[in-house]
């Protein structure tokens, strides 16, 4: 069993490995050690180089994380047409490395068993390669696997050949392995598939496969009946494979046969998953066959009876029928019953009876008593923590009894501390389920749910990256170190040893669209180096925290410009890149403090855009009510959504935290401190690098929705690892380039154009072929200069202080009187003393805008131009001879 599969593909596997930087294998001649371990983070992987079918932790106790090649690279195990196309001295040469790469079959156990054949697919000449199996001596009807295709209706098996007289291709039959014959009093295992047989003949146990699920190989067995032989079924173990047993046994029994139940955990996998894993053994058999007892009991007290034997409890419970029954054992009854003694001494001692004999059943069914607790069937799953919340539940699958669908609910650790709270808290939260038991029977069903391994899920009430575990959370698939995680049956992802899931519905987020690197040039085409700079921004937001551990901060991105430049059509695309569809962004002018606290909180690792509805509103009205962006400030440095009245965690001890990356979209640029403004990488798109096709090229990117185009994100967080570090190398080259610049004294306008500019490197992890070391440069050489007006706007006044200052000036020179300086009231030399009322009844008299007061109040003590001296002071006005109240400026 050592070597099977020896002639393909080892050394494959362990290049690949070498190469997959995020698992940081050490080749030490027969092993590759020293792998970064994805559960406990320590280098502690290794594997076999000459059966490399597995990884493993070596941290046995301690970790114990484990998982196959076929897991970790799953690539490797896909496109066998391509990497092993058949040639003309091997002609099987796919089909052989699809049965030993990838079934992990012994190959020359099965040669000659199958041949390589071709499919057609209907109404096209478009083929296929196949495994075919042969139903019949004469190769007339076959059972084929496709190669690397489905059928359009998701079938990957099909069923051909001549049709028997009876007009069936395979009605009644089996497939037994071409090698196998049956004896008298064998016993044979009845499966569902071909390679599930031949998973079985590998360890020795002949096994028939019924082709098709639900199809009962009548002919098959009469040719065999009457042979004392012990027919295993041992379908699968999904709802579909116990229907088929039920109707099976009932079959075989009836046809006289002698009949054994074997039941695989409900799991999904069947027996050649087992096999590929190496844990198809006699102890898989034998709980499989203890459960098919268990099972196949035809009322609550034969199931207590095979319990019992493995259990020998007094007291226990048991689920029958989707409801819970106490069992009591009489057990003093019980053994004296087993063991009878001698009436008198003339007598020798009667054998004792065998509890698991006819007799012992007899004497079984007088000992026990069965008493119903509960009308439903409450399946422990898991406990679920919200950390942030500090709350937890114990969540429960509830089945009924009465054929209504399973329903999963949450119970509080008070429902489940006396027999009356859990009776009252099912029938609150189920369909009418009851628990009538008494308290040690509910602390029997406690230790069964707590005392055991208990699952604990961490739910998290946003969506992406989680910092606890570095996972990147979503609704339907979570990403860790690069690799997908699928949500299991009960609703969570298993990240290492531990379990998440998200409680956020709100924002939606699917990453299985599809990704091709074919649209990058019609970007460009469409929105030039401004959404080029916005795409890299965009793309970094998925690191932001990783960043902001590495670098403290990570930028703000403001997008600006005129009505129709296309900056909707852009946001709208990016959603779509992360799986959100229909979704720009919010107007938090518009939104209620709760909205607001939403909208800052449920995404991590994601950008937060911050839109205006009234786009084309210009009124002053709207304008006053702009937002203060400052108290954005705290979210560069990841801090403090509390200035947004959001609550914290943890009674005020610790800040509620920004886990998000800011984007800002608007008409007008934003206002702010100095200390804001230093903040924002800013670019302004306009109209003029719009061609005649722009706009059909920009209607492409409008027609895109998250299955076209949704799986960047995946690639994204698949490519976690390499493109953070193309960002760490591109970050240091871009920081030193930009210092350079002499029109950039700030420092921190160098970094955060430096790290924008880095992820532009940085996409070419995306997209390898048009984002070109030359569109890298001439990326980053806009981004510099962006970085330079921005320097530029720092060093003057605001917009709006401009143009005060401009009015005044321009006033001050028109009066007709030609008063010198008629608007400056102070009597020093060097200073401005200016009455804001005066101000504003001029400024209507020269039809010159005034600002809006309050906006310019704000605005006035960050003025460069004139600095504010007092504002507010009661000075005697060198023109009017009275005291007037000014604010001073220097002049
Ligand atoms: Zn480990």
């Amino acid at each position: 069993m050592t070597n099977y599969r020896q002639d393909i593909g080892a050394a494959e596997i362990i290049k690949a490995l070498m190469q997959d930087s995020s698992l940081q294998f050490v080749d030490c001649n027969t092993h590759l050690r020293k792998g970064l371990c994805p559960a406990c983070g320590k280098n502690e992987l290794w594997i076999k180089k000459d059966e490399p079918w597995r990884v493993s932790c070596n941290r046995m106790d301690k970790c114990g994380w484990t998982a196959s090649t076929r897991e970790l690279l799953p690539e490797l195990f896909t496109n066998f047409s391509e990497k092993y196309a058949p040639t003309e001295d091997k002609p099987h040469r796919t089909a052989d490395a699809v049965m030993g790469f990838d079934r992990g079959f012994d190959l020359s156990k099965i040669r000659g068993w199958y041949e390589q054949a071709s499919y057609t697919f209907p109404h096209s000449t478009s083929m296929c390669h196949t495994i075919r199996f042969y139903l019949d001596k004469e190769k007339t009807r076959y059972w084929e696997r496709l190669i690397d295709k489905t059928k359009a209706d998701g079938q990957k098996n099909n069923i051909g050949g001549k049709r028997k007289p009876n007009g069936s291709l395979f009605k009644g039959d089996a497939w037994l392995p071409p090698t196998v014959t049956l004896e008298d009093g064998d016993r044979c295992f009845l499966v569902e598939a071909i390679f599930h047989s031949i998973a079985l003949y590998h360890y020795d146990y002949k096994a028939a496969a019924t082709i098709s699920s639900n199809h009962f190989p009548e002919s098959f067995i009469k040719a065999h009946a009457g042979k004392g032989i012990t027919w295993v079924l041992a379908l699968d173990g999904d709802k579909a494979g116990r229907k088929g047993t039920i109707k099976d046994a009932k079959l075989l029994t009836e046809m006289g046969e002698k009949v054994e139940v074997l039941i695989l955990p409900d799991n999904g996998k069947d027996w050649d998953d087992y096999h590929r894993e190496h844990k198809l053994n006699k102890a898989l058999i034998e709980n499989a066959l203890y459960s098919g007892k268990l099972f196949m009991a035809k009322s609550v007290e034969e199931k207590a009876y095979h319990f019992y034997q493995r259990h020998p409890y007094r007291t226990f419970i048991l689920d029958f029928d989707s409801a819970l029954y106490g069992i009591e054992i009489n057990s003093g009854a019980l053994e004296m019953d087993l063991n009878p003694r001698k009436k008198d001494d003339g007598e020798s001692d009667p054998a004792p009876i065998d509890l698991s004999s006819k007799q012992g059943w007899d004497v079984f069914i007088r000992c026990v008593d069965v008493d119903q607790i509960s009308n439903v069937y409450p399946r422990f799953l898991y406990m679920e923590r919200d950390e942030i919340m500090e709350e937890q539940r114990y969540v429960f699958q509830i089945e009924y009894s009465n054929g209504n669908p399973s329903d999963i609910i949450g119970l509080e650790g008070t429902n489940i501390t006396s027999p009356d709270a859990f009776h009252k808290s099912l029938l609150n939260k189920s369909r009418g389920g009851t628990f009538d038991g008494e308290v040690k029977q509910l602390k029997i069903l406690r230790d069964m749910w707590l005392n055991s391994k208990m699952k604990t899920v961490t739910s998290i009430p946003f969506v992406g990256y989680d910092r606890d575990t570095s996972a990147y959370v979503f609704q339907q698939a979570a990403y860790y170190n690069g690799r997908e995680i699928k949500l299991n049956r009960d609703g969570y992802f298993q990240v290492g040893k531990t379990g998440i899931k998200t409680s956020l519905n709100g924002v939606s987020i699917t990453t299985d669209g599809e990704f091709k690197t074919d649209w990058l040039e019609n970007y460009f085409k469409a929105f030039h180096w401004q959404g080029l700079a916005l795409l890299a921004f965009w793309t970094g937001s998925l690191f932001a925290q990783q960043v902001r551990a590495k670098h403290k901060s990570w930028p703000f991105f403001e997008f600006t410009g005129e009505p129709g430049a296309g900056k909707s059509t852009a946001l709208e695309f990016l959603w779509k890149l992360f799986g959100r569809d229909d979704y720009e962004g919010f107007d938090v002018m518009k939104a209620t403090p709760a909205g607001r606290r939403r909208a800052f909180n449920q995404v991590s690792n994601l950008p937060v855009v911050i839109i205006e509805s009234d786009r084309d509103d210009g009124t002053k009205d709207a304008k006053a009510k702009q937002f203060d962006f400052d108290l954005c400030k705290p979210f560069f440095n990841g801090r403090g959504t509390g200035t947004l009245g959001v609550a914290r965690r943890n009674n005020d001890v610790e800040e509620s935290l920004f886990q998000a990356a800011l984007v800002i979209s608007q008409n007008a640029e934003v206002d702010g401190s100095e200390a804001l403004l230093q903040r924002i990488v800013h670019v302004h798109v306009d109209k003029r690098h719009h061609k005649p096709d722009s706009r059909e090229v920009a209607r492409w990117f409008e027609r895109q929705n998250s299955s076209t185009v949704g799986g960047f994100l995946r690639k994204a967080l698949r490519y976690e690892r390499q493109i953070l570090q193309v960002y760490e190398e591109a970050f240091q080259k871009y920081e030193a380039q930009f210092g350079k610049s002499e029109k950039i004294r700030n420092e921190r306008i160098v970094k955060n154009h430096a790290q924008v500019a880095a992820f532009g490197d940085a996409l070419a992890v995306m997209f390898p072929k048009a984002m070109t070391k030359d569109r890298q440069e001439n990326l980053a050489d806009y981004i510099l200069k962006r970085a330079e007006a921005r320097e530029q706007r720092l060093a003057h006044d605001h917009p709006m202080l401009e143009q005060f200052w401009e009015s005044y000036h321009y006033m001050n020179s028109q009066h007709p009187t030609k008063e010198d300086d008629f608007l400056n009231h102070s009597n020093k030399s060097d200073q401005l003393a200016i009455n804001m009322e005066q101000i504003r009844e001029m400024c209507q008299k020269h039809g010159q805008e005034m600002p809006d007061l309050r906006q310019l109040k704000k605005l006035l003590p960050q003025g460069k131009r004139h600095k504010l001296i007092e504002s507010g002071r009661a000075i005697n006005s060198r023109h009017l001879g009275k005291t007037v109240r000014c604010w001073i400026f220097q002049k």
